[in-house]
């Protein structure tokens, strides 16, 4: 593409004018003019181009414009753009069908939302009527959306700001051994321990009172930390003895992120009772997202009406989005190519970073779904940056970032952290290209270890 400054410059000035920004105090930003996207890349309206390792958000598991779902969005738009909920249209019906084949257990129901933070507040809504029970527990290290009741469950300083103190919503430490909030050497006693600790929550807050259990089930933007072998099933099983409702929020780990159609393949007989969905669906390509909904949950629901909904769930445009994506994802097999890519390329490649550069204090991941934890020492463990740091405190994640620029490669940065989460199509070269670029910038961020 033709480099083409004024257009940029237009496109930024009425950005500047006029966008509100998402998380952002507004004139503090400096937002980049992009002028296009393709596969694994984008580009900005000055001749440079970038290797996408950040999905967007996590999002565009299939790269940018796949000519495929193009293709099926345009034809359902000249066919049938919208139609109301209350309606059974083909796009929305096969759309359910397919994800309910491809979610484990009986989660067959599916009701579809616009994106992440409205499934989970679907979820956490039918968990409460289900069980006629008030509280929610959820995991500190996690995310799970930006509405008012998503927000509040999630454990990260995005919710402090609107945090009610109020919303029935009760925080327990998930296991992640590598900062064990509970002194543990190994991956087994971070699994029992972490149990326990969970149990123990419970019993002290009433089990009676615990309607449900959310975690990510593998946390993505707080840092990619797989659970250990056991804590799944336990959780589980936890929730089986309190009948309480398990949700697994498989917003940023579902469909080909992890290397499977969603992350609880990975653990063998985890089942939960509601599962949420988003982002790789339709890779974002039009918003969608939903909640699987398993029989026990959904027979609450078979003759008493949900009390929830919205105008464009099960949008025939995104829907006819989610059935192309799938079938790209099967035909042209993404998720091998994530999990094999993943297994053979990325992990003994970012191994290999850190084996040269003293900044990584671990590389962890699975798939397409990776983290490097940056460190100021490799033995204290002490983050390269403090928590939730900005400005000048920030500057060395900052230096990191700029140098993985200057070298072509847009990276996915979380306070220490850098994520590896590029398309699940991915193709080895640009792989390898990436890997490249990081190493260069990995030097930058060296520079500040102590
Ligand atoms: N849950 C998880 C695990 C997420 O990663 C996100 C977004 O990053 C959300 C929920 C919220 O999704 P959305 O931004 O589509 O509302």
């Amino acid at each position: 593409p033709q480099p083409n400054p004024q257009a940029g410059a237009a496109v930024k000035a009425a950005d500047r004018a006029h966008v509100f920004h998402s998380w952002s105090a507004q004139e503090l930003i400096d937002p980049p003019a992009i002028a296009g996207a393709e596969g694994s890349y984008f580009w900005d309206y000055d001749g440079n181009r970038y290797l996408d390792f950040t999905s967007g958000l996590v999002y565009t598991n299939i790269g940018y414009q796949h000519p495929k779902v193009v293709a099926a969005i345009q034809e359902q738009a000249a066919t049938m753009t919208t139609f109301a909920p209350a309606y059974a249209v083909e796009a929305r019906s096969e759309a359910a069908r397919l994800i309910a084949e491809r979610t484990p257990g009986d989660l067959d129901k599916i009701f579809f939302t616009n994106g992440g933070a409205d499934a989970v507040e679907h979820a956490v809504r039918m968990a409460r009527l289900h069980t006629g029970r008030a509280k929610v527990l959820s995991a500190y290290r996690s995310y799970h959306g930006g509405t008012q009741q998503a927000i509040n469950i999630t454990g990260d300083p995005r919710r402090w700001a609107s945090d009610t103190g109020s919303a029935g919503v009760v925080r327990f430490w998930a296991p992640f051994l590598y900062r064990s909030r509970f002194y543990a050497e190994n991956e087994r006693q971070e699994c029992e321990r972490a149990l326990q600790h969970l149990e123990d929550t419970i019993t002290f807050e009433g089990p009676q009172t615990v309607a449900a259990i959310i975690l990510e089930t593998i946390p993505g933007t707080a840092g990619i930390m797989t659970p250990p072998p056991g804590y799944l099933a336990g959780v589980r099983e936890i929730c089986d003895r309190y009948g309480i409702v398990f949700i697994l929020d498989e917003v940023m780990a579902g469909f080909g992120r992890t290397g499977k159609w969603f992350a609880v393949d990975h653990f063998e007989g985890v089942v939960p009772d509601l599962m949420t969905f988003a982002k790789g669906v339709n890779s974002g390509y039009v918003p969608l997202g939903g909640v699987a909904i398993s029989g026990a949950v959904a027979e609450t629901f078979a003759r008493r009406p949900y009390p929830g909904g919205l105008t464009y769930s099960g949008h025939p445009l995104a829907c006819a989005a989610a059935v192309a994506t799938i079938h790209v994802m099967e035909d042209e097999g993404v998720l091998d190519n994530a999990a094999r890519l993943g297994a053979e390329l990325i992990g003994p490649g970012l191994a290999d970073l850190a084996e040269r550069h003293p900044s990584v204090g671990e590389v962890r991941g699975l798939g397409m779904f990776w983290a490097l934890e940056l460190v100021r020492n490799r033995e204290t463990r002490e983050p390269l940056v403090p928590y939730n740091a900005t400005g000048e405190a920030n500057a060395p994640m900052a230096a990191f970032g700029a140098a993985a620029k200057k070298n072509g490669l847009w990276p996915f940065i979380n306070m220490n952290r850098t994520h590896v989460v590029p398309p699940c199509t991915i193709t080895e070269s640009e792989a390898k290209e990436g890997l490249a670029a990081l190493d260069e910038a990995l030097t930058a961020a060296d520079e500040h270890v102590a």
